[in-house]
C-alpha cells in the first residue's frame, strides 16, 4: 500500500492532492508535497470565497502526526489570492493550518489528545516536537473547544477558588456540578467581588436566572453576589470547605500549644503528628492509631479540639434540616464555652454566622455534596503544579480547561483516539 493512500485514508484536503511523498533518512523525517487540484481556485482566508491566484509565496512546512515515530512533514506553496470580495490580495485559507502555526489541526488534535495523559514536556518528547508546540496545539484545540461547546442548560454550578504560586494569587473556579455535565466552565482572577460578576456577566442573565443551586465556600465576596445574583438558587455551603475550615482551626490550636510546650522547656509531644489529628480514627492503623492513642491520654488543649472535631462529623449523617440544626446549636455551643480553644470558638461564631446556608446542604438533600467539588479542587491543584514553571496565566488557564473543561473535540481525521 502506498503511503499516498493511507493519507487519503486518514485526512482528505478537498481541492488538494498529495503528490509523492519521500523519506529523509537523515533526518529520519517523511516529506510529503502537497498541490492545489488542477484549475481549483484559492480561498481567501478572511472572508472565505474564492478568487483568482496573485502569486505564490515561499514553501511552507507544516507538521502532520508521526507514523512509526516518524516526522511527516506536508510541503506547500501557499498561493496568495486577488480577493474581489475583500478587495486585497490575502494569503490562501488552507484546510489543514491557521494562521502562521506550522502545527496542522491533525497534530493539534493528536497532541492535545496526549497532553491530557502525560505532561507538556513528556507529550514532547515523546512525539519528538518542541514543548512550545504542544502548547500551541493544546491552546488550539481548547480554544476551538470554547468556541464550539455549548454552555445551555447549567442549573447547578460549585464556586472554588484556588491559590497558585506558592502563595497569595488566586483563581476563582466556577464549575458546572449537574448530574449530567459536570466540567469547569469558566475561570477567573482573584477572588474578589468582581470576579464572580464577571463571571455573571459572561453567563448572561438568562442563564444565570435558570441556575437552582449553588455550592460555595463561606468567603464573603462569593456569598454576596451570589445573594445578589443568583437570588433564585439554593445556595449550599460545601461540606468540603467546612470541613477545611475546621481542619485548620484544629491545626491552629497544635501549632501554639507546641509553641507554650517548647517555651516552658516541656518536650514537644505534639510535633510531627499533623495527620493524627487531621485523619478520621477508623482511617487510623498501626503506629499512629497507637500515637494518636497516647495523645489522647494527655488532657491537652489540642485533644480536646480534636474531640470537638470528631464530634462535629456527626453533622453530616443528618437527613432532617431541624436535626442539623439542633446539633449546629448544641456544637457550636459547647464549642464556643471552651475558654481555652479560642480558635474553634472562632470557627464557632463562623458556623453560626452561616448556619442557613450551611442548613441548606441538608436542604438540597446532600445532592451537591463536597466529593463534586473537592474532586475537581484536586484535579485543579495537580494541573496547576504539573504546569508550574508556565510562563503565562494564558497558558495556566488552557491547561485547567484542558484537563478540567470536557471540551468538545474538533474531528478532523477518521481516527479515533
Ligand atoms: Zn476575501
Amino acid at each position: 500500500m502506498h503511503i499516498k493512500t493511507l493519507l487519503n485514508h486518514v485526512t482528505k484536503f478537498e481541492g488538494f492532492v498529495f503528490q509523492t511523498p519521500r523519506l529523509c533518512r537523515k533526518t529520519n523525517k517523511l516529506l510529503i508535497p502537497i498541490e492545489p487540484r488542477r484549475n481549483s481556485k484559492p480561498l481567501c482566508s478572511q472572508c472565505g470565497y474564492p478568487g483568482a491566484v496573485y502569486d505564490h509565496l515561499n514553501q511552507r512546512e507544516f507538521l502532520l502526526p508521526p507514523i512509526w515515530n516518524i516526522v511527516v512533514i506536508l510541503l506547500y506553496t501557499m498561493r496568495r489570492v486577488n480577493c474581489e470580495h475583500c478587495g486585497k490580495v490575502i494569503v490562501e485559507q488552507v484546510p489543514w493550518a491557521t494562521g502562521k502555526s506550522p502545527v496542522t489541526k491533525q497534530l493539534a488534535t493528536f497532541l492535545a489528545f496526549w497532553a491530557r495523559k502525560l505532561s507538556w514536556k513528556e507529550t514532547a518528547t515523546s512525539f519528538r516536537v518542541s514543548w512550545d508546540i504542544v502548547a500551541d496545539a493544546v491552546t488550539w484545540v481548547v480554544e476551538w473547544g470554547l468556541a464550539n461547546r455549548n454552555i445551555d442548560n447549567v442549573t447547578a454550578i460549585g464556586v472554588d477558588e484556588i491559590q497558585y504560586h506558592s502563595g497569595h494569587n488566586y483563581l476563582t473556579l466556577v464549575y458546572q456540578i449537574d448530574r449530567h455535565c459536570r466540567r469547569l466552565l469558566w475561570i477567573g482572577k482573584e477572588r474578589k467581588k468582581k470576579t464572580l460578576y464577571a463571571f455573571c456577566d459572561f453567563m448572561g442573565e438568562q442563564r444565570c436566572k435558570a441556575i437552582e443551586f449553588v455550592c460555595s465556600d463561606m468567603w464573603k465576596a462569593y456569598i454576596t453576589v451570589i445573594a445578589d445574583r443568583f437570588s433564585n438558587a439554593v445556595h449550599v455551603l460545601d461540606r468540603f470547605h467546612i470541613v477545611g475550615h475546621l481542619n485548620k482551626a484544629v491545626d491552629n490550636v497544635r501549632r501554639s500549644e507546641v509553641k507554650k510546650l517548647r517555651d516552658a522547656g516541656k518536650p514537644a509531644y505534639l510535633k510531627k503528628c499533623r495527620w493524627v489529628f487531621l485523619k478520621k480514627k477508623k482511617r487510623l492503623w498501626g503506629k499512629p492509631r497507637a500515637r494518636l492513642r497516647e495523645l489522647l491520654e494527655m488532657n491537652l488543649r489540642t485533644v480536646k479540639a480534636y474531640l470537638f472535631k470528631e464530634d462535629f462529623d456527626h453533622l453530616w449523617t443528618y437527613k432532617s434540616v431541624t436535626w442539623a440544626n439542633k446539633f449546629i446549636n448544641q456544637w457550636t455551643k459547647d464549642a464556643m464555652r471552651h475558654r481555652s480553644l479560642p480558635e474553634l470558638k472562632k470557627f464557632a461564631r463562623m458556623i453560626r454566622g452561616h448556619q442557613d446556608l450551611i442548613l441548606n446542604y441538608f436542604r438540597a438533600k446532600k445532592e451537591f455534596s463536597s466529593g463534586i467539588v473537592e474532586g475537581f479542587n484536586n484535579k485543579a491543584k495537580l494541573t496547576i503544579r504539573k504546569s508550574y514553571g508556565f510562563r503565562s496565566d494564558k497558558l495556566r488557564e488552557i491547561a485547567l480547561y484542558h484537563t478540567l473543561g470536557n471540551l468538545p473535540v474538533p474531528e478532523i481525521t477518521h481516527i479515533c483516539f
